[in-house]
């Protein structure tokens, strides 16, 4: 049985364990320290605000363990702040700032689509997967993945989605769609 283990310390972990249990999995929210002894063999960074979470990360103790996780090469999911957090670099409009676990050789940037086009839908073919619905909310953009780094979709010419063996980061929010093709997918890797 998949146990997932759900980022819960801010932003939209309910919809991801909803989708997670719909497919079939076990969800264990993971709020404190503690929590990462659950015995959870999968990972799921939801969107919110990465700068908040990578704060909560660092302050509750839990950055490190979850690092040395992924390193050890338990599957995880990033999806918009999460794909921030597992980046290797942040490109920020004034500086380039430290992730929380940077295990994922990719360079972000935050709010890359401005105020105007703060939240969008689109859909397009994705990891192999046709016409993927795609949910936008002040994403970020993949502006540079490194090697041994696969894009895994691009829309309007941006890249919004890299893998890296157990790891996948999306810039969407695949949790708000309705489409579970993306959560089968992180469950089979
Ligand atoms: N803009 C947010 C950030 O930088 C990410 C938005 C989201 O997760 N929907 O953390």
């Amino acid at each position: 049985m998949e146990k997932v283990g759900v980022l819960a310390v801010q932003g939209a972990f309910i919809e991801h364990e909803h989708c997670l249990e719909k497919l079939g999995a076990q969800v264990v929210e993971l709020r404190e320290a503690a929590d990462l002894q659950t015995g959870f063999n999968r990972l799921v960074l939801p969107g919110g605000e990465s700068t908040v979470q990578s704060k909560l990360l660092i302050e509750l103790g839990m950055a490190e363990r979850l690092r040395e996780m992924i390193t050890a090469g338990m599957p995880v999911l990033g999806t918009c702040a999460g794909l921030i957090l597992l980046a290797k670099r942040i490109m920020g409009k004034r500086s380039v700032d430290r992730t929380a676990l940077g295990t994922l050789d990719v360079t972000v940037e935050r709010n890359a689509y401005g105020r105007q086009l703060g939240s969008f839908n689109a859909r397009a073919d994705f990891a192999g997967m046709e016409d993927l619905p795609m949910t936008f909310i002040r994403a970020p953009r993949i502006s540079e993945v490194g090697p041994g780094v696969e894009e895994l979709g691009r829309v309007n010419g941006l890249i919004v989605g890299a893998r890296a063996a157990n790891q996948i980061g999306v810039t969407f929010h695949p949790e708000l769609t309705g489409d579970p093709r993306l959560h089968q997918m992180f469950l089979n890797l």
